[in-house]
């Protein structure tokens, strides 16, 4: 029997950095600028034969990291922690998700260079895909149903594309992508397949399938708290040091860069991550199903009738559940706003805000905020009704209490009570 990847196993495997006075947690290195002991050190390093890569640097004996915005150790502790999670080579963190993304596609596309993308994405992932790069960089993308596995072999042989991006499960009709397969067609065509985790991170480890670059709006469930934005890219050794290259790195040059304050304080996040998606995800799986049962329209991955649902299984690691988020069709604006308030102002279910993985409730009509960048006739496409609540699942209360909050304030906006 082969061994599964485990995400929890990989980071307890990784090497774990003990502080400068023998604190177990690690020192934050505040330093934006590092000596080096000789003077002629520094054009070595300028000239890469010295720095944060070479192993003397990693034995932490080098001393040779420059300049904060290149490199920071603290940083890269955390990165190494999502590397494992990941079970990739190495990863960095960013200041936000979409500064990783945005300098992910600007590393692997040069202008005239083309991207087939999943219609079925992140609002400020599309927009960036959409508007930005074609008018900024001349970098034009080709937007495929992300489950037609045809189609998506289609647009990669029609365009030439460098990369084939997908999201997880995506945001916000829980669309799943098959990344095995995704993977096969996109190395077929010499693509390489970048995948956005944010949804599912320690649930689906992507690069275990195929994925050559994951990338995480650590903002979500990663931090937990909505307290911080942030971001990270999972990658080979190769990828994620060009992208930290002094002269032709994308991180290096457009400066997303992680406060090492804020990795630090992530670092400490990331012991119970399992925990708290588990939890997120056995929450919302008995509303899924409680609402199922009562005859609501409810989509989520973990429910039988969800369309990818084997598939959503057969690529998760077991013990984390299949999610956090689910979606409720309240038909129009109106009902769903409803809805909202109430949960919200009567009950303290959670909270009317945008975002995800927050250890609260928090719900959204996406077609009206998170997919707005979107058209009426894009928001249809991707299967995003006006009257669509989408629910990050939070783990505070008990769960029956949760659910007769929501159960009572469905049936007041269906005039029940
Ligand atoms: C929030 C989000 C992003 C953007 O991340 P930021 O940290 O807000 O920059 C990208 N992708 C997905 C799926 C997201 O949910």
């Amino acid at each position: 029997m082969t061994h599964r990847f485990d995400p929890a196993e990989s980071m307890a495997r990784a090497r774990h950095e003990f502080g400068e006075h023998g604190g177990v947690n690690l020192s934050i290195e505040a330093s934006t600028t590092f000596t080096v002991m000789a003077a002629d050190e520094m054009p070595k390093i300028f000239r890469g034969e010295r720095g944060p890569f070479s192993m003397q640097a990693r034995n932490a004996t080098g001393g040779c990291y420059l300049y904060g915005r290149n490199f920071n150790p603290t940083v890269y502790t955390f990165g190494r922690m999502l590397a494992a999670m990941e079970g990739t080579e190495a990863g960095y963190a960013t200041s936000s998700g979409l500064g990783a993304i945005a300098s992910v596609l600007m590393q692997l596309c040069s202008t005239g260079d083309h991207i087939v993308s999943s219609q079925t994405i992140y609002g400020g992932t599309f927009a960036l895909l959409k508007e930005f790069f074609p008018k900024k960089a001349g970098i034009h993308t080709r937007f495929v149903d992300i489950t037609d596995l045809t189609g998506v072999a289609e647009a990669l042989d029609e365009t030439g594309a460098k990369v084939l991006y997908a999201e997880t499960v995506a945001n916000p009709t829980l669309v799943v992508a098959d990344i095995g397969a995704l993977a096969e067609i996109a190395h077929a065509r010499g693509a390489t397949l970048v995948v956005d985790n944010t949804f599912t991170p320690m649930i689906v480890s992507p690069a275990q399938l195929g994925a050559d670059v994951v990338i995480h709006s650590v903002t979500k469930y990663i931090s937990g708290a909505s307290d911080v934005i942030a971001g990270a890219v999972c990658a080979s050794e190769s990828f994620i040091y060009s992208m930290m290259d002094l002269h032709t790195g994308a991180l290096m040059l457009l400066g997303p860069t992680m406060d090492p304050k804020i990795a630090h304080e992530l670092t400490l996040r990331m012991p119970h991550l399992g925990l708290r998606v588990a939890e997120h995800s056995r929450r919302t799986q008995a509303i899924a199903e409680r609402l199922r049962e009562k005859g609501a329209t409810v989509s989520y991955p973990g429910l039988d009738d969800h369309p990818q649902h084997e598939l959503l299984k057969s690529m998760a690691n077991p013990g984390y559940g299949l999610g956090g988020l689910l979606t409720l069709d309240m038909e129009t604006i109106e009902r769903a706003n409803r809805l909202m308030e109430i949960l919200q102002n009567k009950h303290s279910f959670g909270f009317m805000a945008v975002s995800l993985g927050y250890f609260d409730t928090l719900m959204s009509c996406s077609g009206s905020s998170t997919s707005s960048e979107l058209t009426e006739e894009e928001q249809r496409a991707a299967g995003i009704s006006p009257g669509l609540v989408r629910m990050s699942i939070g783990l505070t209360g008990s769960l029956d209490q949760r659910w007769s909050q929501l159960w009572d304030a469905y049936q007041e906006v269906n005039g029940k009570v």
